[in-house]
């Protein structure tokens, strides 16, 4: 598929795209009309190490030096000239890690060295301390080691002037362990990506207040905030807003202003009597969709113009949470990476028999809740039993996604699916 067109074009002329049905998109497509409009932010700002976990390097990362930075140990023994291997030689002296030997290391003699410590002038191999005799002041060779062994060369890791990382690289804690390496103390990252949401609803109450006849408590905002948490994102929780179209306007174009992305959830269904439909359409360029896939039909992608006449990306995911927290992990994940500076790659996906059978429709992707669990040592996979979009329990049981892409139709028990991890390792 390509895509020329403008936000504004689309929405003035669906029909200047070919194959455009706002009401039966698929994931794909979604996920490609959306790419296309994203605009990662510039502005930039250097923070110490220790605080860019989680950031987007703006530059890249050159070597200053090679790492290590001389030969070293990779063992504790001696050091010799390969030439001498069946001799006996007399220990000269001591290398520790930091604290080097100075001396040279001649024939017939060795120096005892440990992990990590300076290869002294003169050896180029290093024997294990376990493969030797010791008598006194002189070593005998049990076992041979080959020549250079044991010596871990500079620039073993890192060589001076490579490039290390790349800009646009989210830093995870190897990284920040790679460039203290290099001596580096700060960092230049990208500005983190303000990000507003609210939930709209007449029937929603805040935690804390008593809930009357008809209400429920909101859980959308919590689950957002703990998915944008995650991601790193500078977060503006706008809380609860009743279906009033002045006090959502108000909020709308504040949250615009301020932020490079405004997130809503509920209200956006496609031919739902709702004030925030009109209000996307009077201040942005909004696409409403129906998407292909359960949970999470309904959709919409667009951008909302500010007080101030900037726009902010816009997002509106669908009311029920886990819905919600799909949408979320399908659309909004990616797309906030690539907004942060970053190049979202597609999450792993892999193939594992699922043990029981599942019913399922062909021509819409389904996201079901699932268990990963062990099985006499082989990992398989289970739907949990309720699949309904608003069932959140079912959401904090699950530990994967099994992905039943818009092809595949019922599946049998002991058939493989394709599975993604809702965690990764920290
Ligand atoms: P909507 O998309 O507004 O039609 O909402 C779909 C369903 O999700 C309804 O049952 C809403 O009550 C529920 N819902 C909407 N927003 C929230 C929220 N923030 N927290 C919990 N449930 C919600
Ligand atoms: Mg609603």
């Amino acid at each position: 598929m390509t895509i020329l067109a403008s936000l504004s074009q689309i929405i003035s002329d669906p029909s200047c795209m070919e194959d455009y049905d706002p009401n039966a998109m698929s994931v794909q497509d979604a996920r490609l009309y959306i790419r296309q409009f994203l605009s990662p932010i510039t502005a930039t700002e250097t923070v110490p190490v220790m605080q860019s976990l989680g950031r987007v390097l703006a530059v890249d990362i050159t070597s200053p030096s090679n790492v290590p930075n001389h030969h070293n140990s990779a063992m504790d023994g001696y050091a010799f000239k390969f030439f001498d291997v069946n001799k006996v030689l007399s220990i000269v002296g001591t290398a520790f890690a930091g604290k080097p030997f100075t001396g040279e290391v001649n024939a017939q003699e060795c120096v005892k060295i440990m992990t990590g410590g300076v290869i002294p002038a003169g050896a180029d191999t290093v024997v294990m301390q376990e493969r030797v005799d010791i008598n006194e002041k002189s070593i005998r060779i049990n076992i041979a080691p080959k020549l250079g062994e044991n010596i871990r060369p500079a620039g073993d890791d890192l060589k001076i002037g490579q490039v290390v990382l790349n800009k646009g690289h989210l830093l995870r804690p190897a990284d920040l362990g790679l460039v203290a390496s290099l001596g580096l103390a700060d960092l230049t990252v990208y500005k983190p990506l303000k990000v507003a949401f609210f939930s709209t609803g007449d029937e929603l109450i805040s935690v804390g207040k008593p809930l009357k006849e008809g209400q429920i408590y909101d859980s959308n905002r919590y689950t957002l905030f703990g998915m944008l948490s995650r991601l790193g994102v500078a977060i503006s929780d706008l809380g609860v807003v009743p279906d009033n179209p002045d006090l959502l306007e108000a909020t709308l174009l504040n949250a615009a202003s301020e932020n490079d992305v405004v997130m809503t959830t509920g209200g956006v269904s496609v031919g739902e009597a709702d004030y925030m439909k009109m209000l996307l359409t009077k201040h942005g360029q909004v696409l409403f969709w129906k998407i292909n896939m359960k949970p999470g039909r309904p959709l919409a992608y667009g951008k909302i113009q500010g007080r101030n006449g900037q726009f902010a990306h816009y997002f509106g995911l669908p009311g029920n949470p886990v819905a919600t927290m799909v949408s979320f992990y399908q659309f909004v994940r990616e797309a906030l990476i690539t907004l942060m500076g970053s190049a979202a790659k597609p999450l792993p996906m892999f193939k594992v028999e699922c043990t029981e059978a599942i019913k399922k429709a062909t021509g819409r992707t389904e996201f079901q809740r699932a268990l990963l669990y062990e099985d006499a040592g082989i990992w398989k996979v289970k739907p949990l039993p309720n699949q309904s979009s608003g069932v959140l329990s079912s959401m904090s049981a699950a530990n994967c996604f099994i992905v039943l892409d818009d092809t595949v139709g019922n599946c049998a028990s002991n058939t493989m699916v394709s599975v993604q991890l809702l965690e990764g390792i920290i």
